[in-house]
């Protein structure tokens, strides 16, 4: 099924809520109607691949060709001795797979419950919490290049998977259209955890068990980060810095107590965007619609009616009082459309 619309509301299309139109709007259900779209359409200049749009913001209204690939279904494909391979389409939610995979007993993205966002996005960004990564589970990518209409196919190798990064996010980014993506999951799960406070939260629901370590994340997640179904947001606005060792231990000297972590790049430290803001008086500041959130800094939010310009003025002021106290620019971790 296509659908192909002008001038089309993308308010209930962005987690931030915000109302902003697009100029042209494809949505495609299989594979070849977007091959067959591009045979006898013109891409535009402006073009974006959306997902459930959870990891952006539109600045404006979008005037350009929106493309929606909205595959559905879940199914396996194979299996092997240890493993079974399932296959989901680009438009399935996350968190309907990773829900999926625990009843049906197999293991590997339990961690990874409630991120929000579709399939077709999650090995864009290599989704991540919990200790578990996407890119431990994914077998291999289906996707459209756009340029040719041609189908492609990426082994997990050549995806370049890192740290919430991937070649989809880079080399990539915006010429291939994900149409689905296979995971190799575990028959025998082995559980994951080590991150934070999470065994303690599944010994609580009665120890080990797909579901108690799913419903565990979940208790965790939802007493800590805001539901964009209630408040407007993206998650994390900010990255966490990373910085020369040397520029964390003389912030470190000036500032005890702020959060240092190794980064994995040689003699580099990640720093805690969260904890820089909330160092600046950010945490809970509210100036109409928009605001920082009252328990996490690293989140923008919208109270309602607020337009993408006055968030980004929001994040604008933000980086600049971190930068004026601790010499650190930030960098948006949401995509900035428009
Ligand atoms: C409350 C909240 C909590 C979050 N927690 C986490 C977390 O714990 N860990 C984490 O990693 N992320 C987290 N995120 C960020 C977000 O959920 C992920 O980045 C998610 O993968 C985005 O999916 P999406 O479908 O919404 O993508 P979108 O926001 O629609 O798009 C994100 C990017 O992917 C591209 N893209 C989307 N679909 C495709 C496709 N089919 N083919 C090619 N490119 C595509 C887009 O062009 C864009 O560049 C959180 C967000 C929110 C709002």
């Amino acid at each position: 099924m296509i659908r192909l619309l002008d001038n089309y509301n993308l308010t209930a299309y962005n987690t931030f809520g915000i109302s902003a139109k697009a100029k042209t709007f494809f949505e495609f259900t299989e594979s070849d109607e977007l091959v067959f779209f591009l045979q006898e359409n013109q891409l535009p200049d402006q073009y974006f691949i959306l997902g459930g749009g959870s990891n952006l913001l539109f600045k404006n209204d979008f005037d350009g060709l929106i493309i929606y690939p909205n595959v559905p279904g879940v199914g396996e494909i194979n299996e092997d001795r240890n493993h079974i391979y399932i296959e989901a389409g680009a438009g399935v939610e996350w968190d309907e797979l990773v829900r999926l995979s625990v009843v049906y007993g197999l293991g590997g993205l339990e961690n990874l419950s409630l991120i929000p966002g579709k399939v077709g996005a999650a090995p864009v960004q290599n989704v991540g919490a919990y200790g578990a990564e996407a890119k431990d589970w994914v077998y291999l990518v289906r996707a459209i290049e756009l340029a040719t209409g041609k189908i492609i196919e990426f082994t997990n190798e050549e995806c370049r998977f890192a740290y919430r990064d991937s070649i989809f996010k880079n080399e990539l980014k915006n010429k291939v259209v994900i149409t689905s993506v296979v995971f190799r999951l575990d028959k025998f799960p082995e559980f994951n955890l080590g991150y934070g406070t999470l065994k303690a939260e599944v010994d609580k629901l009665g120890g080990g068990g797909l579901q108690n370590v799913r419903d565990a994340v979940i208790s965790i997640r939802e007493s800590k980060l805001p539901n964009p179904d209630l408040i407007g947001n993206a998650g994390s606005f900010f990255k966490n810095p990373v910085v020369d060792s040397d520029v964390a231990q003389s912030l470190l000297q000036a500032n005890p107590g702020m959060p240092v972590y190794s980064a994995s790049k040689n003699g580099k430290s990640k720093l805690a965007a969260g904890w820089l803001i909330d160092q600046c008086g950010w945490k809970g500041y509210r100036e109409g619609n928009v605001g920082v959130h009252k328990d996490q800094a690293l989140v923008l939010v919208n109270y309602g009616t607020a337009t993408g310009a006055e968030v980004v003025a929001l994040a604008e002021k933000v980086k600049q009082s971190v930068n004026k106290k601790f010499g650190i620019k930030l960098e948006s971790e949401v995509n900035i459309i428009g």
